[in-house]
């Protein structure tokens, strides 16, 4: 029997925390599985309050939804309590259940608990987990697998639990934040991209970090398959003593399961040509690395080589991700809005096959940008500092290359324009959170096409 029956047999409420997507997608598969469920925003505003009332309005008894705060007292006597991915471990909601011994899980596990059945393959690591999740599941689908992409990605497992048909497969992304309360997860494969620091806002040490990172392999057995990066020590120094099969990805050119052969630029798998990297679609090495990552893990259940090829080479950039936006006067503007830490944003730069500007800048997240400087020397041309982290970002960087400031987001954009030649690129790749500007780097990026479409 697995814990959703047994919430049921018990008649006990379950508790969630967060009425966004996630939170409200948990609330709906407890009622759909007959749980009485308590769901509660410590926030308020239009968004929740619609959710709170579609939530109150959809037929089915025992959903109590409370905007503006959480009733305490009623959280700690829950059975459990779903973590919506947004709510940070120190909030209140949080240490009261903890403090009072309520099971807390994430609303990821949720979801999988419900779909117990179903095979998957488990992504995370600091960069690249959603590009490696999209092209698991495009490569799914086009070996004729029903797969859907899910969890962190932007489609909570909850939701994708309750639809109907369920998918034969899941490709599911993972933060650090959802592993850390997701004790039961046990993939099919699972794929670590790559570690390196990141979120040193919200965890006190990188060795915490890479801990919760480590999850991914709590319910390891002789069973389970292990796909890691043969380039990356710090990956590989945590998978070593990881019970199962392990497969390893190199796209720096070492010999692997899968591996990138620099010589006839060509993909690699199982000792035999998978693809010319020409027909990869995807700009940067990283993305290489990406797409050996996915194709080892379908190898290993079974997909073959041709089935991949073709996958591979009809897999389209993601949005905000390397995502070439358009050419002005003979500019290239790249919006890669979803690099929020040094390691992507320097993956990006060497990337990148033309001189170019770097629009670099937002919320500091703890990481100096000194690590840049060596690619950044190599091809650009200036950078433009902007948002809380500018200071830092010119004092890490101006001794090294040109750093302009930019003021609003227009001005960043405006400034850009005069410093790019034609032949060059613009490059948005901010190795910064978008929040002293934006709701989130979604809208950091649209508005930057959006600049750059009125052009
Ligand atoms: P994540 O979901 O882990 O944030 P994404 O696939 O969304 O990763 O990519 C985010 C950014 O990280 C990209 O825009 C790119 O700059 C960088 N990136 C992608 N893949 C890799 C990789 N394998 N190694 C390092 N950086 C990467």
């Amino acid at each position: 029997m697995n814990r959703l029956d047994d919430w049921r047999a018990s008649g006990r409420e379950v508790s969630v925390a967060g009425l966004a997507r996630s939170g409200t997608a948990a609330a709906r598969l407890l009622r759909a599985r007959g749980i009485p469920v308590y769901v509660s925003d410590a926030g308020i505003s239009d968004v929740l309050l619609a959710a709170a009332e579609a939530l109150r309005a959809e037929p089915g008894p025992n959903v109590m939804v409370d905007v503006g705060g959480h009733d305490l007292a009623r959280v700690v006597t829950s059975a459990a309590l779903i973590l919506s991915p947004g709510i940070p471990p120190d909030a209140a909601v949080v240490r009261a259940a903890a403090d009072a011994g309520v099971l807390i899980l994430a609303e990821a596990q949720l979801g999988l608990d419900a779909m117990a059945e179903i095979p998957s393959i488990a992504v995370t690591g600091t960069n690249g987990k959603t590009t490696t999740t999209g092209l698991a599941d495009h490569l799914l689908r086009a070996s004729g697998r029903r797969s859907v992409a899910a969890g962190n990605i932007g489609n909570p497992l909850s939701a994708v639990a309750l639809a109907d048909p369920r998918p034969e497969w899941l490709a599911v992304e993972l933060s650090s934040f959802q592993l850390h309360d997701c004790p039961d997860l046990a993939p099919t494969v699972g794929i670590l991209t790559n570690l390196a620091p990141d979120h040193l806002d919200r965890y006190p040490t990188l060795a915490s970090y890479y801990a919760d990172k480590a999850r991914l392999f709590t319910n390891a057995s002789a069973a389970s398959i292990w796909v890691s990066n043969l380039d990356d020590f710090d990956s590989r120094a945590i998978v070593a003593n990881v019970p199962g099969r392990h497969l390893a990805f190199a796209a720096a050119g070492t010999r692997a399961d899968a591996w990138y052969d620099r010589g006839t630029a060509t993909l690699m798998l199982a000792g035999q040509a998978l693809l010319a990297r020409a027909e990869l679609p995807l700009l940067g090495d990283h993305n290489v690395a990406n797409a050996l990552a996915a194709s080892l893990a379908l190898h290993a259940v079974g997909v073959d080589h041709a089935s991949l090829a073709d996958g591979l080479a009809t897999f389209r950039p993601l949005r905000h991700r390397m995502e070439p936006v358009r050419e002005v006067d003979g500019v290239l503007w790249i919006n890669d809005s979803k690099a929020t830490n040094v390691a992507s944003t320097r993956v990006a730069i060497q990337a990148m096959q033309r001189p170019f500007v770097l629009l670099l800048g937002g919320r500091h997240k703890g990481e100096p940008y000194v690590d840049l400087v060596g690619p950044l020397c190599q091809h650009a041309q200036a950078v433009v500092a902007y948002g809380e982290a500018g200071d830092l970002i010119e004092h890490d960087l101006g001794h090294a290359i040109r750093v302009v400031r930019g003021t609003t987001f227009e001005d960043v954009v405006a400034k850009a324009r005069v410093l790019a030649k034609p032949g060059a690129a613009v490059l948005l790749s901010p190795a910064c959170s978008s929040y002293d500007m934006f709701d989130n780097y979604e809208q950091r990026g649209a508005t930057f096409r959006a600049l750059v479409e009125e052009m």
